[in-house]
């Protein structure tokens, strides 16, 4: 049995980032960046107003000065300052002369007629956007890895990096196994229950940028496990996710299949509470899971393990370990095996608090409706104030 941190270390050397692809920046949320973007010019390009008001020579006093025209944004910008004692009226974003140029703001004006208007103090270049003062062409504004998200979108958008090189989304494919399982929408007979590791799979995927590309249900006999495996296969997923049948009990076919299709077992459990039958697995560039059926151990292996891989693929960084203090008498059972127990974290002005939610056994998806992250209760030992979080939402 290895440790979640032998797990991690075997899981980043297993991936490594899935190929590149151009896609429009509809398209774009949430992936991971595969480029360095720089800026194809200085930004701002030119020097811009950052205000309504009136652009005037820099040497202007404050007085009367007569209007003789008005500058709009999208327009080019007048070859040269306004001459001494006249005013053109400006809007804001408006491109302004490179030289001798400077602005007053429209309420430290008063207009005395149509044309002409009295400058209650001297202009300045304060309101002026200059060139470049953003970015220098060349500068680098976005950096490969980065996860792109409305403001980086917005930032590519606006130097026209409108098809930026991303990973491709990973295939995902999820074979359901337990012929104890109905679907949720059919009332389950006596002895049976509604499978809804589907559910939370599909959920999670969802929300970790990939796409499952099959998921299928499939009783305990073997050979139509067997057969519904090399369905998954055919598919040519990044990752099969296996879930039930990863212990050592007579249903639980997940380790043998995987290595009859030549797969290689890498570890087939993890001291995780919990968590603990878990298969990983790979042939060629496809990984394999085999995740333990009950829900909260589903939950579990997914945030650990395979979120961490799905990142891996992605080019990115996995979710970090956040610090929190613990709420006072919180009642956290040590085991031989690391907890990663649900919880609820938010922050509170400058401490972030996290707050243990109570979980009968592996097979608790009550705790679910709640937990925003897992808190890691080190094996054996007592937690101390000061504790590690997995998110799993952001608060
Ligand atoms: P297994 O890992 O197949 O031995 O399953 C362990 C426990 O999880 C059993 O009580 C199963 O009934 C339950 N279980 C397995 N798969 C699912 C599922 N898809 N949805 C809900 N519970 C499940
Ligand atoms: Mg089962």
């Amino acid at each position: 049995m290895i440790s979640v941190a032998e797990l991690w270390t075997l899981l980043d050397s297993l991936a490594s980032p899935l190929p590149c692809e151009r896609i429009p920046l509809s398209s774009a949320d949430r992936r991971v960046l595969r480029e360095t973007i720089l800026a194809p010019e200085d930004q701002p390009p030119f020097d811009r107003s950052a205000i309504d008001g009136y652009l005037v020579h820099a040497d202007q006093p404050a007085g009367l000065v007569t209007l003789t025209g008005t500058i709009t944004p999208g327009s080019p910008a007048p070859a040269s300052a306004p001459a001494l004692g006249t005013a053109l009226r400006i809007l804001t974003g408006s491109a302004l002369p490179s030289s001798d140029a400077a602005l007053i703001m429209q309420e430290d004006t008063a207009p005395t007629s149509s044309n002409q208007l009295q400058l209650l103090q001297p202009p300045s270049t304060r309101h002026i956007r200059r060139r470049a003062s953003q970015a220098r062409a060349g500068d680098a504004l976005l950096s490969s890895g980065q996860s792109l998200r409305a403001g980086a979108l917005a930032l590519l958008a606006s130097v026209g990096a409108t098809t930026p090189l991303v990973t491709r989304r990973p295939r995902v494919a999820h074979l359901i196994t337990g012929g104890e399982l109905v679907p949720p929408e059919t009332l389950p007979a006596q002895g049976q229950i509604r499978d809804s590791n589907s559910t939370l799979i599909a959920a999670l995927l969802c929300d970790s940028n990939s796409d499952l590309i099959w998921q299928q249900r499939v009783g305990d006999s073997r050979p139509a496990a067997s057969d519904a495996l090399a369905a998954a296969l055919a598919t040519s997923p990044d990752i099969l996710l296996i879930s039930g049948g990863a212990s050592v009990g007579d249903h639980d076919h997940t380790a043998a299949l995987l290595a009859a299709q030549g797969f290689t077992i890498h570890c087939a459990k993890v001291a995780s509470r919990p968590g603990k039958p878990f298969i990983a697995a790979s042939r060629g560039d496809c990984l394999a899971f085999g995740l333990p059926g009950n829900p909260l151990s589903h939950f579990v292996c997914f945030h650990l393990f395979v979120k961490r891989l799905l990142a891996r693929l992605a080019g990115a960084a996995p979710v970090a370990l956040v610090h929190a203090k613990l709420a006072p008498n919180s009642a956290l059972r040590p085991d031989p095996r690391e907890t990663w127990w649900p919880c609820l974290w938010a922050d509170e002005g400058t401490t972030r608090r996290v707050l243990p939610l109570p979980w009968r056994d592996s097979s608790d998806l009550t705790v679910l409706g709640a937990a925003t992250g897992l808190l890691r209760v080190p094996a054996t030992t007592e937690a101390g104030t000061e504790v590690e979080v997995l998110p799993c939402q952001c608060p």
